[in-house]
């Protein structure tokens, strides 16, 4: 993620002098989350390497490690490589216990809890799986801080907890966690990131978000796909979800509410959706009509879910088939995606991560009416994090605020 820096607005208002101490105060910030984000997402750097990755000076860099030493968010150690004359470069590595966040999913299947540090370092985690339709607020609230209070204490002495993050399946502002709507749990104007700093006791912010758009922040930081700016990421579970990352930016929207793919129309004939409009992409490519295509099947849920999976693994030519007719209805809704946005990568995630290998084919023959120059530069790629991506999204959300300004969180 880069992090804006308005020094042009800074210079054009009133007071120079002021003006000045602000810019200065403002760069400093920005080259101590530069520096902070690159050992977040790389791990350990040399002195000089962080010098020449920066572009700072020696002295800049010098002085921004020892800031994040006294935060107690970095350490040094001697043994880097000698790169020229003299003395090897000490290397400076990141002190997970510096900076815990506690992260939580809420999906239709099941809940999860996580204790991450920085660098991505995950310390615990714990995923139970739930029945459907128990989706009681209250319940769900004391049920993760249940997950989470083991976690919590086994964590290591004088460690900091900076913040906590929370993914779940529905349309969430970004500003407050309030849920607006999550039609698969059941859930309406729902104030959930409050709820979940209520229930959970921590004087820490609790930041909640739409569970693809952090499936798509964890893909993207946690994903191992090295340069990558654009990137799609679609989760299915009962319904179809999906994160966009725009030239390393997470797309929003004015409230939060970006990404709603899954509502947007692929069939003007076809069936009537949750939502109480007709022909959305998941009444073709989700779930629900992925079950109704595969006769053989007759319970519902993950447990059906399970069933066309091995069904599949047994080369069951109807499962087959009609997982294909659902990749083929997912490839369309695809190619829509790619033709608005441009991505890199498409990342599948949720149920297409499990069905990937049967899916793969006919979601290239369902890209087929997007553009071709878009279409050319679009890889669909299998979650490399799998079902825990909207987890460590939501963990890397919590320490977005600490690496943007982590004098400002270890102050509060
Ligand atoms: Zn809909």
């Amino acid at each position: 993620m880069v992090v804006e820096v308005e020094l042009g607005r800074v210079k054009r208002s009133g007071r120079p002098g002021a003006a000045r101490g602000v810019a200065a105060e403002e760069l400093r910030r920005h080259n101590l989350a530069t520096v902070l984000e690159h050992l977040h997402l790389n791990g350990s750097a040399t002195r000089s390497q962080l010098t020449s990755i920066t572009g700072l000076n020696r002295s800049t860099v010098a002085d921004l490690i020892g800031q994040l030493t006294d935060l107690g968010l970095v350490g040094e150690e001697q043994g880097g490589a000698i790169s020229g004359p003299g003395r090897p470069s000490p290397v400076v590595y990141l002190k997970p216990e510096g900076a815990v966040v506690l992260a939580v999913e809420m999906s239709v299947d099941s809940i999860a809890v996580a204790t991450v540090g920085i660098g991505g370092h995950v310390y615990n985690q714990i995923r139970i799986a739930r029945p459907r339709g128990h989706f009681d607020p209250d319940t769900t609230m004391s049920d993760i801080a249940e997950l989470a209070r083991p976690l919590l204490g086994a964590l290591p002495q004088g460690h900091n907890l900076a913040g906590a993050g929370a993914a779940v399946v529905g349309i969430v502002r970004q500003s407050d966690g309030f849920v607006h709507l999550a039609p698969n749990l059941g859930w309406r104007e729902l104030p959930l990131g409050q709820m979940l700093a209520d229930e959970l006791e921590l004087d820490v912010p609790v930041r909640v978000a739409n569970d693809a758009d952090l499936g798509a922040l964890g893909e993207y930081r946690r994903g191992g796909l090295g340069g990558v700016r654009h990137l799609i990421y679609i989760s299915g579970e009962v319904g179809i979800g999906c994160g966009v990352i725009a030239n390393g930016r997470p797309l929003h929207g004015v409230a939060g509410y970006a990404g709603e793919a899954g509502h947007t129309l692929v069939n003007p004939d076809g069936l009537m959706c949750r939502c109480g409009a007709t022909g959305c992409w998941e009444t073709e490519a989700g779930e629900k009509p992925l079950l109704r295509r595969v006769p053989a099947v007759e319970s519902s849920g993950l447990e059906a879910v399970d069933a066309v999976t091995q069904l599949a693994e047994l080369g069951d030519k109807p499962t087959l088939r009609a997982i294909a007719e659902t990749g083929t209805w997912l490839g369309i809704g695809i190619s829509n995606l790619i033709n608005l946005f441009n991505p890199e990568v498409v990342v599948l995630g949720g149920l297409y991560h499990r069905l990937f290998d049967y899916l793969e084919e006919a979601v290239g023959k369902g890209m087929e009416r997007s553009l071709a120059a878009p279409r050319s530069m679009a890889q669909i790629r299998r979650s490399a994090i799998g079902a825990n991506a909207p987890l460590i999204g939501a963990a890397e959300l919590a320490l977005a605020d600490l690496i943007d300004n982590p004098a400002a969180v270890a102050a509060r």
